[in-house]
């Protein structure tokens, strides 16, 4: 199959110290804010591509691109809402959270969704499972979105058990410290995909 499975360095190229820290959640923050956090992120990002991507295929006069603009007016003003109730702070710690909720987009006549979405280190990422390889019984495919420069990644459990991603966290950080989980793995992790 066409996903490379990339072997891990043999060379560290870092301090190798622990990757990466999370903010300390506020002690008030409930899995409810989280949860309507880490949603209103993911409708406003998705608001965002749909409107890039009326406005480039349709031009920004059209009808679907009016409608998409306010789709994402909308998805703003849910977000400005949610942060006149809940604080900046509060938003902001929750969308660092592991994910706490999957949006899915549309879905084939047989019910599987087109995309799914969910919410790593506060940026949106459409997951993707890739078949299964001998050397790596769980690989997924995590795409920003809107689209970005950065990624798409892959992040695997390899056959022996270990775990491995191909984002610059992973490889620069992470590589021999097997116990170690970039934010990818550890969002896939947190929901029990990996
Ligand atoms: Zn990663």
């Amino acid at each position: 199959m066409a996903m490379p499975v990339r072997q891990p360095p043999t060379t560290r190229t870092s301090s190798g110290r622990r990757a990466r820290s999370r903010p300390i959640p506020p002690p008030d923050l409930e899995f409810k804010t989280v949860e309507l956090a880490q949603r209103a992120r993911m409708i406003v990002d998705v608001a965002e591509a749909d409107l890039d991507a009326a406005e480039e295929h349709l031009g920004p006069f059209h009808e679907t691109t009016w409608s998409f603009r306010g789709a994402l007016a909308e998805a703003r003003n849910s977000w400005d809402r949610l942060r006149a109730r809940y604080g900046l702070l509060a938003l902001d710690a929750a969308l660092e959270e592991p994910p706490a909720t999957v949006l899915t987009l549309g879905h084939t006549p047989d019910g599987t969704p087109l995309a799914i979405l969910i919410v790593v280190d506060g940026k949106t990422y459409r997951v993707q499972r890739l078949p299964d390889a001998p050397e790596a019984p769980r690989i997924w495919r995590l795409t920003r979105l809107p689209p970005h420069e950065d990624g798409p990644y892959h992040a695997c459990r390899l056959a022996d058990g270990s775990t491995q991603c191909d984002c610059a966290e992973w490889t620069y950080q992470i590589a021999d410290l097997s116990a170690e989980l970039c934010k990818h793995l550890a969002a896939l992790d947190a929901l029990g995909w990996l």
